[in-house]
């Protein structure tokens, strides 16, 4: 009634000529959401109100371009609102059948008596999300937009999730940014990062006076602080714009930052052109009172469309990796022949050759190694380096990505070898022409049929449903650190606990997890020391979502792991059909469901000292279904039990760095 109340002043404002400031209430399809965009002295400004407390409050809207300064002088002239229903399916994301139902609003902005701006507004029952449409003047088709002030203004004790963004032309061979920083935890807002600001996604808890509702968690348990969580991310980001991040410049209010000076080698602009008219991307910001609808949104693929067809039916499934246990020496002929007979003893479709390749097996032999994996069932995966000239990274082949005529020649041998996809590592940060790279390497590998694989690289922004063939990204302090340093092994199930409710969920996550090697190396005997129980290996499995998964295993694991272990991840899926959160904390343990066909994974994994026991509530089944629970002792000891379930419910422990599977339909 209010809305409507609302709806009517601000229709009878209409037509009369009114200095005063306008403000517009958009609601979401329940009406549990409400964004009001307000023009308050000439800048335009939104606040979100959901459930009837405030997320967020009047932050900017606006950006810069060198034609005018669209933040400023602004007024609201008219708001045009609609309803969105769509249902698409996409394989390769959290949920393979997806229905998208949204208000959809286009606010439209003058400045001195011209159409400039509008503001699309998208709101669903879990998101709110937005996006620029910058509008041609007379004569001038085209633009440089210098910046954003699109904001995110936090109420007072809110409490961060954040990845800061590292600085250019850092770490190793000079290749950062690439997302591979590691979280704060439960800090106020207010800070910068390390001075650079935070990747994406970004994650809030605004403190609440309510107690969540029922999810699907336990029953009973009541939430000693009650919260709002708030992840902010984006979406839609081609080679017609820049990848962005979150700055905080003041306070409470983060804002869209473009990229940095210094990236790409110092070359191309930080800006972006566009010809006009130009939309932007969308600015996403999700909200729960639980983790569930940050776990479950689809809004990264809701709002974009496919940028082309796909040149053949592309498949999913597992496949082996040998470099993250072995390393560059292992990217030899008899090694990689090696994991393709360990492949296709464990079912996998794919091995991934890492590194050097080129050097150290050759391009004829390479063509052998194919044949030989097809004989197998075995297809493969090739590693390249982007460069290039935007790093030092020296890993071979080179050269052969960064320019379209090598680029074709090489994905054409490819093709003509039955190759099955690429792995493209060492990107040069988000400037418009990376972002145009990628975009270039996805629609020609399409070409030839192969799909993609990013490292070392951005953060995937709606990319699995624009572009076809793309699998997934890296943007994550990955399995590799797991390898090169005891202190990533001694924090793996916390960084877990984290990217479950961070990083992976806008966007698929090129891990490479699940070792069941004690240590990380060859021999098994020498290396850093895997803290994390083979259940927790399991476990993340399940958790983590790609496609396409090449998993740490190795292949001594198939006499030296439990047959339980080996019997699973010959098993287990890699697309789903739904995701479901049950309970967890960012940093400390985290509980999830995935269904597959009828088929339903319940995972979970705990990063604290203290066990987490629980009494889950598992309403996917029914009473009397028997379940295989995989699950560990006190001594990270794991098993295999068969378990008739007498309700839809069952007492659980994880204690440190184990984990727990339940599969069952
Ligand atoms: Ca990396």
């Amino acid at each position: 009634m209010q809305t409507m109340k609302y709806w009517m002043l601000s229709l009878l404002a209409l037509g009369t000529l009114t200095i005063h400031a306008e403000e517009k209430l958009l609601s979401s399809p329940d009406q549990q959401t409400t964004v009001i965009v307000n023009d308050k002295e000439g800048r335009p400004t939104y606040s979100i109100i959901y459930n009837g407390e405030t997320v967020i409050e009047a932050a900017p809207l606006g950006l810069v371009t060198n034609m005018d300064d669209l933040t400023e002088g602004l007024s609201l002239k008219s708001v045009e609102t609609d309803k969105t229903t769509n249902i698409y399916e996409l394989r390769t994301i959290k949920q393979s059948q997806t229905l998208f139902m949204a208000t959809t609003a286009v606010c439209h902005f003058e400045k001195r008596g011209h159409e400039v701006l509008d503001i699309e507004f998208a709101i669903t029952n879990r998101d709110v999300a937005f996006r620029y449409r910058i509008l041609p003047r007379r004569g001038t088709l085209s633009c440089v937009v210098k910046g954003e002030a699109s904001g995110f203004r936090f109420p007072q004790n809110t409490l961060t999730f954040l990845c800061p963004q590292s600085g250019p032309m850092g770490g190793f061979a000079r290749t950062s940014p690439s997302y591979e920083t590691s979280y704060s935890y439960d800090e106020p807002v207010g800070k910068n990062g390390w001075g650079e600001g935070y990747t994406f996604p970004c994650l809030f808890k605004v403190p609440s006076a309510l107690q969540p509702t029922k999810t699907g968690k336990q029953k009973g348990n009541k939430q000693a602080d009650p919260a709002i969580w708030v992840l902010i991310s984006e979406t839609g980001t081609d080679g017609g714009y820049v990848g962005c991040r979150l700055l905080n410049e003041s306070g409470g209010n983060y804002r869209i930052g473009f990229p940095q000076e210094g990236e790409m080698n110092g070359f191309g602009s930080t800006t972006a052109s566009v010809a006009l008219p130009a939309t932007t991307p969308w600015r996403t910001i999700t909200m729960g009172q639980t983790l569930a609808h940050i776990v479950e949104t689809t809004i990264a693929w809701d709002l974009v469309q496919p940028k082309y067809e796909a040149s053949r039916e592309y498949t999913y499934g597992k496949g082996t990796w040998s470099w993250i246990i072995g390393m560059d020496q292992s990217c030899n002929f008899d090694e990689q022949k090696r994991y393709i007979d360990f492949a296709a003893a464990m079912g996998y479709r794919s091995v991934l050759v890492d590194a050097l390749w080129d050097v150290q097996i050759g391009y004829d032999r390479m063509a052998e190694l194919a044949k030989y994996g097809r004989s197998k069932g075995v297809g493969l995966f090739l590693w390249y380096n982007s460069n290039g000239s935007w790093n030092d990274a020296p890993q071979s082949p080179k050269h052969k990505m960064d320019r379209s005529g090598a680029r074709r020649r090489e994905m054409k041998w490819m093709h003509d070898n039955g190759i099955l996809g690429i792995k493209v590592d060492f990107f040069g940060g988000d400037k418009q022409p990376m972002m145009q790279l990628y975009e270039d390497i996805l629609t020609d590998a399409n070409d030839f049929g192969l799909q993609v694989i990013f490292h070392g690289c951005t953060l995937p922004r709606g990319w699995e449903r624009m572009y076809p063939n793309y699998v997934a990204s890296e943007a994550v302090l990955a399995s590799e650190n797991l390898h090169f340093g005891q202190g990533a092994c001694d924090g793996e199930a916390r960084a877990a606990a984290t990217h479950t409710f961070v990083r992976n969920t806008v966007g698929s996550m090129d891990f490479g997890g699940s070792a069941l090697n004690k240590r990380y190396n060859a021999d098994n005997k020498s290396g850093t020391t895997r803290r994390t129980s083979d259940v927790y290996a399991l476990a993340t499995a399940v958790l983590f979502q790609s496609s396409v998964q090449h998993f740490a295993l190795a292949p001594n694991n198939l006499t030296d792991a439990p047959a339980w272990a080996i019997y699973f991840m010959k098993q287990v899926p890699t697309t789903w059909d739904e995701v479901r959160f049950i309970d967890g904390y960012p940093g400390r343990y985290a509980i999830m469901a995935r269904r597959c066909g009828q088929k339903w994974y319940i995972a979970g994994i705990n990063a604290q000292d203290e066990p987490v026991k629980a009494r889950l509530w598992l309403p996917m089944f029914a009473p009397g279904t028997q379940v295989a629970v995989y699950a560990d002792d006190a001594q990270l000891n794991g098993s295999r039990q068969d378990v008739k379930l007498k309700k839809a419910q069952l007492d659980i422990t994880i204690p440190k760095n184990g984990g727990l599977v339940i599969v069952g339909e």
